[in-house]
């Protein structure tokens, strides 16, 4: 009888393994794959990897205008394959090691069932068809999600892709048509462009990253425009069709029907969670959607019974189902001052070129919340940062914070607390760190416009931000 049994071990999975052992709990965890799950297999890691080589390439392309006599002679298929399987190798190998030294490790696929007494177990069913039923005190539900498709669209992995398979390409696409704005559309165009490739990117809303707050997905947008880059908003997508070797998008935008061929077509409309022949539907604890319904802390209805990560109804992200698979385990272990997650004080990340990173609320919700006059803005432009210069990006930092507080140029005056802080631009999804301290902390900008930021830097622009919010503007106005 271990303490808590795991059934995934991606992110959410291994996150409240590690810390229940940390925690001095005996924990299982059973998985069917190699441990690392979406994230490190068909995720974050590859696809990170190689939007580095973008990154990369777009250096050269500019190399010129720093002076660097570079010419680029195409891509070599073999050897972005093993830089790319190269960088999940290294990290399966560390995490491999470490599950192994802190759980007892079952290989197979999980699925919840009523064993004597009521009690919930897992039953095992290995490779090999041998079935092994694993009992704990609790069982944490980490199955992740998969790539779902639009309704009538078939993934055929060739032409028609999720980014399941179109993470693993050798040779950029020519003409690609990328369906869905989200992260995942948004970075494979920041990954395909600098190859070569002509892309069109169809988003049914009205702005790309519609999540995030409007002046980023507007500065994304022109950013991507002028790199030739067509962005189809509003877009409705009518029919995908595979023709041989091509792919055929029929959108509807604005009124006007438009047919785009492509050799490949990426569908990146959202992921769905893994909850099919996992015993959850017969424990009732699905939610209308195939989530798996959950209170704040993870906790099912089910006595014994959680979940973390991406196959509850909160933000797909690895490190939301870190943060989730820590809350859950120092709950089971009951540890003192234990948390839920806040989400939302998790920071959000896309790896576009340029970066995108926020925290806390867009503009818009922070004046639906605390109304219009109760709201200020302050954006900080890269335009006039050397570092932003020098890098040939342009964005910026906007700070939304409360307004009120002592007079401004007093400790705790010049406005409220910091709700929200949003960044377009290198490094943006480094530079957050310093934001989800402020938003989680609520600082006000005076506490933070104390700080001394260092010079020539990316981050120095957060700092000017926070400076013109307390009323003291620097460089800025
Ligand atoms: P998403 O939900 O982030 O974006 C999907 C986009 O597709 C949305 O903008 C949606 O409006 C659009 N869409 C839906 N149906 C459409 C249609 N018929 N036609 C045109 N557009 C349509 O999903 P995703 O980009 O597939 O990513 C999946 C999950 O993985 C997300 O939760 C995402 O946050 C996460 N993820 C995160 C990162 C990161 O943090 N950097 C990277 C990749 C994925």
């Amino acid at each position: 009888m271990h303490d808590i049994v795991v059934v995934g071990g991606g992110p959410g999975g291994y996150a409240t393994a590690f810390r229940a052992a940390a925690r001095g709990l005996d924990v299982a965890l059973v998985e069917a794959d190699k441990v690392g799950g979406t994230c490190l297999h068909r995720g974050c890691i590859p696809s990170k990897a190689v939007l580095h080589v973008a990154e990369v390439l777009e250096e050269v392309h500019r190399a010129d205008v720093m002076g660097l006599r570079v010419t680029y002679d195409g891509l070599d298929g073999d050897a972005l394959s093993g830089f790319r399987e190269g960088v999940i190798t290294r990290m399966f190998k560390g995490l491999d090691f470490l599950v192994s030294k802190r759980t007892t490790r079952h290989h197979g696929r999980g699925r919840l069932v009523t064993g004597d007494g009521g009690r919930v177990e897992v039953e095992v069913t290995g490779e090999d068809g041998e079935i092994t039923r694993v009992q704990g005190r609790h069982v944490v539900i980490a199955t992740g999600s998969y790539a779902r498709s639009l309704p009538g669209v078939e993934i055929d992995g060739e032409v028609v892709q999720t980014s399941d398979q179109a993470l693993w390409f050798t040779e950029a696409p020519r003409r690609a048509v990328i369906i869905g704005a989200g992260a995942i559309g948004m970075e494979f165009a920041s990954m395909w462009r600098p190859m070569g490739s002509e892309v069109t990117v169809v988003e049914a809303l009205e702005r790309v990253l519609p999540l995030e707050d409007v002046d980023c997905s507007a500065a994304v947008a022109k950013a991507y425009g002028q790199r030739g880059i067509e962005v189809l908003t509003s877009a409705r997508v009518q029919s995908v069709e595979r023709d041989g070797d091509s792919g055929r998008v029929v959108v509807e935008v604005q009124g006007e029907v438009r047919t785009l061929e492509a050799d490949r077509v990426l569908v990146a409309t959202g992921r769905g969670p893994n909850t099919a022949d996992l015993g959850a539907d017969e424990l009732g604890i699905l939610d209308e959607r195939g989530f798996v319904a959950t209170d704040d802390w993870g906790a099912t209805k089910v006595d014994g019974v959680w979940a973390v990560g991406d196959v509850r109804p909160t933000l797909a992200l690895a490190h939301a189902a870190f943060a989730e698979g820590f809350a859950v385990a120092d709950r089971i272990a009951d540890v003192d001052g234990a948390q839920p997650v806040d989400h939302t004080q998790t920071p959000r990340v896309t790896y576009c070129h340029p970066e995108v990173a926020s925290v806390g609320l867009t503009e818009a919700q922070a004046r639906e919340r605390f109304g219009d006059d109760a709201v200020a803005v302050e954006t900080s432009s890269l335009r006039h940062n050397a570092k932003g210069i020098l890098t040939g990006t342009e964005g910026f930092v906007k700070v939304v914070h409360r307004t009120g507080g002592a007079p401004t140029g007093a400790p705790g005056g010049g406005g409220g607390p910091v709700v929200g802080v949003h960044i377009v631009g290198p490094h943006a999804t480094d530079l957050i760190a310093e934001a989800t301290l402020a938003t989680t902390w609520e600082a006000v900008p005076s506490e933070l416009a104390a700080i001394t930021h260092a010079h020539p830097s990316l981050y120095e622009a957060m700092g000017e931000a926070f400076q013109s919010a307390a009323g003291l503007p620097f460089h800025g106005a």
